[in-house]
């Protein structure tokens, strides 16, 4: 009876011996203790040997077979030390969550003891067998094995769980001829690319101290919360990550308490409990808060490395679904898990860093610097004006579907937010008009005494995609669920693309006798007013900028899959392969994956509409009607209750009988035929099936409705 569930849901929470006293150690003490940090590495290698790795950490060099023998072991010290029983390969397949596959560290021997093992060779390379892992035919079927391969440039570190601990071993993933199987290989690449393009547009402005140029990521995670007595009676949820049915309650977030709002206490001491983990992992984790829907919550760590950044993310949601357990309840990380209120993204706050600690999205204090932070926005804007595709296509997937062009999430179209003060002096650029004096905006260019750009540019807009928030972009259209690494890798090559072009043509103009300063000038003169079209400061969720954006031919791809076609477009193909980031076949195989994830999300939706319609509800709908039509008193509410609800009962059987059709065909052999006829059949006959049920839902006795409702879900805390 889910009366009960209620109920016992609210009790499920009770502090008596919950409490982990997470809240007694120091943050300090906690930070990174579950890490090999590159320091804690130093200490334990000799000079030499550390050295050489440091090469390896650094610059890429590869790792020198001699010394790897003596990494493992300083290692595996390490981890037993830390009570670490196994190790892993960890690393990220092409479904967008990590992999592990754990072995022992301790090693039968011939006498019959045992004996830790962890060699060069284990800690270099690892052979899962890779055949269960989407490989986009990558990998051809005779050949089932992949590998993985170490990156020494992010920390091993400790996964502790109830019983023990595993030592885990950030890897990259590929196929035996070479091929990337993953994510983090292509966001190595692209970060290795924009390194290059950045260090030689820097050298232009005369910037020579600094070694290297790394793209900087901080991600918001939105989360749902809800209690797990509900979770594991909607089939739903625990198949797909949504609710399929649900009508709306009678009170969403129209009450605009939620946000910001003081956090209830079981909500509250998960969150430390997730922090205090995360701390020990060395994620740094700064901010939490409520969200705008009920039952739905942030957490942001501070900005780093975009490499640790993605693999630190992952570890997030890990621990995010983990611990909700601890506390009675379960982590939702999908981008709709209820339909009527809002959905959950993952903003990625994205810059490129000098190792020197320069932020180039950063204003200066000098018109130099000034001209060389107007340079590199430029470059950000012309990569977003060209490659919008390549935006939208990295956020695609079927669960993002349902909150871009949503009016709640940025739109389907890509466009700029650069605030008003940047825009105008991008503007004052193109017209020619003066860059000093008091109207003229801040920023001067070419005159030595000149106030500087504030650091904060004051309008916030919350409708962009794609905004400038001051000292870095944020890309706000990534889904909640997905891994950060694609929409980092498209970010950091599409900039590197245009940061080369940019610099061609200032150097270009340079050689035809220009100062330098004359040809920057013309040069952002020249991107602006051809790229000012992505740019659009208004409300981003409005009727008016749909039709603007047509007119101004700004690409609108409002579905996944109208996304997905353009990854192999000659043009990416071809920006993809000029920076070593994804090949052909690479590109070829995601795709494939993509359209194959599509298909088999809804699929899945499909199937698990028709069991619970089948199941559940409509069996709830004429138990309830039944009942009705044996009280045998006459009755003019019994007569038009019986009347409504047979009527309704009636049209939700017809609508599945639909939706069964459609779910027993595939529209095709091919995944791509498959994906098409999910959205444009499955998809709409399961929408005529949750509009009949939600009708029901609403005059079916509760006792014999089978799913928590959102009222319940929702608000239970
Ligand atoms: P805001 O006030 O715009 O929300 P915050 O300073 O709170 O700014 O930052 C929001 C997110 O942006 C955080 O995750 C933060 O670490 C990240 N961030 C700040 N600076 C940078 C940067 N240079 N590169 C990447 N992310 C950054
Ligand atoms: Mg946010």
């Amino acid at each position: 009876n889910h009366e009960f569930d209620v109920v016992s849901a609210a009790r499920n929470w009770r502090l008596d011996g919950m409490s982990r006293q997470v809240s007694s150690d120091v943050v300090n003490e906690v930070f990174a203790r579950d890490v090999l940090t590159p320091e804690e590495l130093r200490q334990r290698l000799s000079k030499p040997v550390w050295k050489s790795l440091q090469a390896t950490m650094e610059r890429g060099a590869p790792i020198d077979p001699a010394i790897a023998d003596t990494v493992a072991l300083a290692m595996k010290t390490w981890a037993l030390e830390k009570g670490a029983t196994h190790y892993t390969h960890w690393f990220q397949p092409l479904t967008g969550a990590t992999a592990e596959k754990h072995d022992s560290f301790v090693s039968p021997t011939s006498d019959g003891s045992a004996i830790a093992q962890f060699s060069g060779k284990d800690l270099i390379q690892g052979e899962p067998d890779a055949s269960s892992f989407p490989s986009g035919g990558l990998r051809a079927t005779f050949e089932a094995r992949g590998y993985t391969a170490w990156d020494p440039t992010s920390p091993a570190f400790i996964l502790r769980h109830s019983n023990g601990a595993t030592l885990c071993i950030p890897t990259a993933f590929a196929s035996w001829t070479g091929e990337a199987l993953d994510l983090k290989t292509p966001l190595l690449r692209s970060i290795e690319a924009l390194n290059k393009s950045a260090l030689r547009a820097l050298a232009l402005f005369g910037v020579t101290d600094a070694n290297k140029v790394s793209s900087t990521l901080g991600a918001e995670q939105e989360y749902f919360l809800i209690d797990e007595e509900f979770y594991y009676r909607r089939p739903d949820l625990v198949m797909t990550g949504r609710t399929l049915f649900g009508a709306k309650p009678p009170r969403g977030q129209e009450l605009e308490d939620h946000y910001f709002g003081s956090i209830p206490d079981r909500v509250l001491s998960f969150m430390t409990d997730v922090e205090h983990q995360l701390y020990a992992l060395g994620v740094p984790v700064k901010t939490r808060h409520n969200e705008v829907a009920p039952g739905q919550y942030e957490i942001a760590p501070i900005f780093e490395h975009s490499n640790i950044a993605a693999d630190h993310q992952q570890l997030i949601m890990q621990t995010l679904k983990n611990t909700a357990r601890r506390y009675g309840m379960v982590a939702l990380l999908h981008e709709k898990p209820f339909a009527g209120i809002n959905g959950s993204g993952k903003h990625c706050n994205w810059s490129m860093g000098t190792d020197t600690g320069m932020n180039l999205l950063e204003p200066g204090e000098t018109p130099h610097d000034n001209m060389q932070f107007l340079f590199f926005c430029a470059a950000v804007i012309r990569a977003v004006d060209l490659h919008q595709d390549l935006l939208r296509i990295s956020v695609a997937s079927a669960s993002n579907d349902h909150r871009l062009g949503a009016n709640e999430a940025p739109p389907a179209i890509l466009s700029i937010f650069l605030g008003a003060e940047l825009t105008d002096i991008f503007e004052r650029l193109v017209s020619g008009k003066s860059l000093t004096g008091k109207s003229a905006g801040l920023l001067g260019l070419g005159t030595p005494v000149l106030p500087p750009l504030p650091r904060h540019a004051g309008d916030r807009n919350r409708t962009s995609p794609f905004a400038f928030t001051g000292n870095k972009f944020e890309f706000r259209a990534v889904g909640s669920s997905q891994s950060i690494s694609m929409p980092i890798t498209v970010l950091n090559t599409i900039v590197a693309e245009s940061i080369d072009a940019l610099t061609d043509e200032v150097e270009a103009l340079m050689k035809k006798k220009k100062s330098f300063e004359a040809a920057l000038q013309e040069v952002l003169k020249s991107t602006y007013k051809k790229h000012s079209r992505i740019v659009f400061n208004g409300d981003g969720y409005s009727e008016a900028w749909h039709k603007e954006a047509a007119k101004r031919d700004l690409l609108n791809l409002r579905t996944a899959l109208e996304a997905i076609e353009r990854l192999t477009d000659e043009k990416n193909i071809e920006l993809f392969a000029k920076y070593g980031v994804l090949n052909r076949r690479e590109l070829e195989a995601r795709q494939e994956i993509m359209f194959d994830q599509y298909f088999k999300t809804i699929n899945i939706e499909g199937e698990t509409t028709e069991w619970i319609a089948q199941t559940q509800i409509l069996p709830g709908a004429l138990a309830y009607l039944a009942e009705l039509s044996g009280v045998g008193v006459k009755s003019k509410a019994l007569a038009r209750t019986i009347e409504q609800v047979s009527k309704a009962a009636d049209a939700l059987s017809d609508a599945l009988e639909k939706l069964k059709v459609q779910n027993a065909e595939l529209g095709g052999d091919t995944v791509h035929e498959k994906a098409y006829h999910m959205r444009d059949r499955v998809l709409p006959a399961m929408q005529e099936v949750r509009k009949a049920a939600d009708a029901l839902e609403r005059i079916v006795a509760d006792k014999h409705w089978p799913l928590p409702s959102y009222r319940e879900m929702l608000f239970v805390k």
